[in-house]
């Protein structure tokens, strides 16, 4: 392999950006040994029920975490079933097939690379339960179908919103709630996580908001399942030794929760960063053939990933490779094909879109911390290699 000259991201960079504050937060935790819960782990929770405008946030041990608490909090189980797509990380079924529950795959838009939900109907039964859409690589799902569709079948949403915190939509629905829930008043733009009836984000590393390990949170505006969820995840327990439910043991760590407090002050600066990354790829990339990411109206993505579509895709990455340019494919087997969840008997042909996508997605360096000399080699390189594979034919 060639030297990375352009990494994926840049996480690196990062810390030294905040390094001194970072310290001082994990210094603090270590002097008041104070490692599980506690003041540092509440005060986030605080910060971030505010940045998610939602009224509770539970700390918990990762996204995939967030997801299984979610599906326990409202008891979904054997006999029932939960729609998602089989375009996403593997951790949004895995959490529906843990819980005993069937996974019903519905296809994706290939504009959005989210839900279709123009097919979600006709997958609708008795036993349905829950949709979980998920926004994929921080563009939102187009939540005002999926509210009616829950609302008209009484079925409950859970946000997989692992890749996108800080992530608006503006559509229909903020008008329709408006007596609801106490947000979204009029037109306003709604926050990723909290339009659904719970939102699972994800501090896994590379995510926008990521920690120094794994971690996870619940947001909900329903104080019970706030509370069910607080209790869920320490051992079914509110108070010491006194087991009410059974319950797991999942919390979001105190270091994690105090490097976190510092990273989320500097969020909104790194998602701009990161959109203005994204418009500079957009115009450079415009007359290559390549396929943009398309941010729809009404929608505020903030590109954990930034996702072209190419032919011949595996020979563009490993000519960009060569180069000293990372790049990654998320993702690139459908779950509807993966040998893990063969038993729910899903077959090639079955998600078009999805298996389209699979074999044309490549997710190029994203990151805050990236220069425009870089947004313009890797683009300029994109250019050169694409036009030299045309030729070939
Ligand atoms: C990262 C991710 C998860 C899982 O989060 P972890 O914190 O790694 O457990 C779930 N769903 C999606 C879409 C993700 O990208």
């Amino acid at each position: 392999m060639n030297k990375v000259k352009i990494p994926l991201i840049d996480l690196n960079a990062q810390y030294k950006s905040i390094k001194k504050e970072v310290d001082i937060a994990i210094r603090r935790v270590l002097d008041s040994t104070c490692f599980i819960l506690g003041p540092e782990v509440e005060a986030f929770e605080k910060e971030i029920a505010h940045y998610c405008r939602v009224k509770f946030a539970v700390g918990v041990g990762s996204g995939t975490d967030a997801l299984l608490l979610a599906l326990m909090a409202y008891d979904i189980g054997p006999g029932d079933e939960v729609l998602t797509v089989p375009f996403t990380f593997t951790a949004t079924v895995e959490a529906i097939i843990l819980r005993g529950a069937k996974p019903v795959f519905i296809d994706i838009d290939l504009k959005s690379y989210n839900i279709d939900v123009k097919k979600i109907e006709e997958k609708i039964t008795s036993k349905t339960k829950a949709i979980i859409p998920v926004h994929l690589y921080g563009q939102p799902a187009e939540m005002d179908s999926i509210l009616k569709i829950a609302k008209k079948y009484k079925l409950k949403i859970i946000e997989d919103a692992a890749q996108a915190i800080g992530a608006r939509y503006s559509g229909l629905i903020a008008k329709e709630k408006g007596k609801g829930k106490g947000q979204g008043k009029g037109n306003k733009e709604e926050r990723v996580g909290a339009m659904g009836d719970i939102g699972c984000l994800s501090f896994f590393p590379s995510k926008n908001l990521g920690g120094y390990g794994d971690g996870g949170m619940i947001l909900t505006n329903n104080k019970k399942i706030a509370v069910k969820i607080k209790m869920l995840h320490q051992h079914g327990s509110m108070k010491k030794y006194k087991h009410t439910l059974v319950g797991c043991n999942s919390r979001l760590d105190a270091l994690q929760a105090a490097v976190l407090r510092v990273k989320l002050k500097n969020l909104n600066k790194w998602i701009d960063k990161r959109i203005e990354i994204a418009k500079m790829y957009n115009s450079l990339l415009k007359e290559t053939g390549v396929i943009l990411p398309i941010a729809d109206r009404g929608v505020k993505h903030v590109y954990n990933q930034y996702t072209i579509r190419v032919k011949n895709r595996d020979k563009v990455k490993r000519l960009l490779a060569e180069e000293g340019i990372a790049t990654a494919i998320h993702y690139p087997l459908p779950l509807h094909l993966q040998k893990a969840f063969k038993f729910l008997g899903y077959k090639k042909g079955d998600f078009p879109q999805s298996e389209q996508a699979a074999k044309e997605v490549l997710s190029l360096p994203m990151c805050p911390e990236l220069n425009k000399l870089q947004v313009k080699l890797v683009s300029e390189t994109i250019k050169k290699k694409v036009r030299v594979l045309d030729k070939k034919g």
